[in-house]
């Protein structure tokens, strides 16, 4: 199999080249932001939507990206297409860092010189099993950041809060973590959202308990919301769960996948619940709606953009 090409300061190189330096603020600490997108088919789902996002957190951050926000979505397009991904899921990961500079963390030790990667490949997070049974999650200890100290609409490179939830997770043989906000109200899970159902209502927090306003989820409000159900953006407590109908999360990464145990307790009955079944058979229409997906193009037009001829 070809080595995978990955999009780096302008340049498509073998991902063996496509290294950081360990001046990189990026990586010392943690001073950037990402996005995780996915494609389906050779479309790449709400592309724009996405690339805003990366621009929010790039102007909250005050990194200045050298690129325009159409410049972004090619580079993204380019980068799964010069990789023949024009068949089924690939997972994109676009990530910018303050760059390299001097130790210390101060910013003005960068260059105004953002160090800007693209790499476009494959994630599983849950095992193919979980999407159909469904998840056991317990509740983590470790609470969301509050939004005063990092706000979770950042989707910055500091996700050790997260991954401080899935210490516990693993450690408690979970499959995934409910994460509360500061005050102990229902937030999100370590890398997804939450919602869940009770008497055919369909409920999922607020944005202004510190989740990260997930892509995948408005998509399904907007969805639920199409298909006649009540939609409820509020504040919740881990009753809420314990005595839901129904539960599942939502993200880029995970997709839909169904929650059936929260701490121990059956959620409903303990199966996938009928409107998370609903909704779900909605998805894929959903994702190939026009609007949704921007294009990609050959592998031969991404690779000659860059200089580079396709093999074979
Ligand atoms: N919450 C967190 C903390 C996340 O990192 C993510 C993305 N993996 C989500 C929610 C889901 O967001 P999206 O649907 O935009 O991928």
């Amino acid at each position: 199999m070809a080595e995978l090409l990955v999009w780096m300061n302008g340049k498509l190189m073998p991902r063996s080249e496509a290294t950081v330096s360990v001046f990189d603020h990026g990586v010392l600490y943690g001073d950037g932001f990402f996005e995780g997108i996915k494609s389906w088919d050779g479309k790449v789902f709400k592309l724009k939507e996405h690339i805003d996002r990366f621009y929010e957190s790039a102007h909250f951050l005050e990194i200045k990206l050298a690129q325009r926000r159409e410049e972004m979505c090619d580079i993204v397009a380019d980068t799964v297409a010069a990789n023949g991904l024009h068949q089924g899921i690939a997972y994109i990961r676009l990530v910018a860092t303050r760059g390299v500079g001097d130790l210390g963390i101060n910013p003005k030790k960068c260059k105004d010189d953002p160090t800007v990667y693209c790499i476009a490949s494959e994630i599983q997070l849950y095992p193919e099993e979980m999407y159909q049974k469904g998840l056991h999650c317990i509740t983590c200890n470790t609470r969301r950041l509050s939004v005063q100290s990092l706000p979770a609409r950042v989707k910055s490179l500091n996700y050790v809060n997260n991954i401080l939830g899935l210490i516990e997770v693993n450690r408690a043989g979970a499959d995934e973590g409910v994460m509360l906000s500061q005050d102990g109200f229902v937030a999100e899970c370590t890398a997804d959202n939450i919602f869940f159902v009770k008497n055919g209502k369909i409920c999922t927090p607020a944005p202004f308990h510190g989740i990260l306003q997930g892509i995948t989820r408005d998509s399904i409000i907007e969805i639920a919301r199409r298909e006649g159900f009540e939609v409820e953006e509020g504040t919740y407590l881990t009753f809420d769960l314990y005595t839901a109908d129904e539960c599942w999360l939502t993200g880029t990464g995970a997709d839909l996948i169904p929650v059936i145990e929260i701490d121990g307790r059956s959620i409903g009955d303990g199966t996938p619940g009928k409107v998370f079944k609903q909704l779900r058979s909605k998805w894929r229409d959903y994702i190939d709606e026009p609007g949704h997906s921007y294009p990609i193009p050959t592998k031969e037009e991404a690779l000659s953009k860059f200089g580079m001829a396709t093999a074979g």
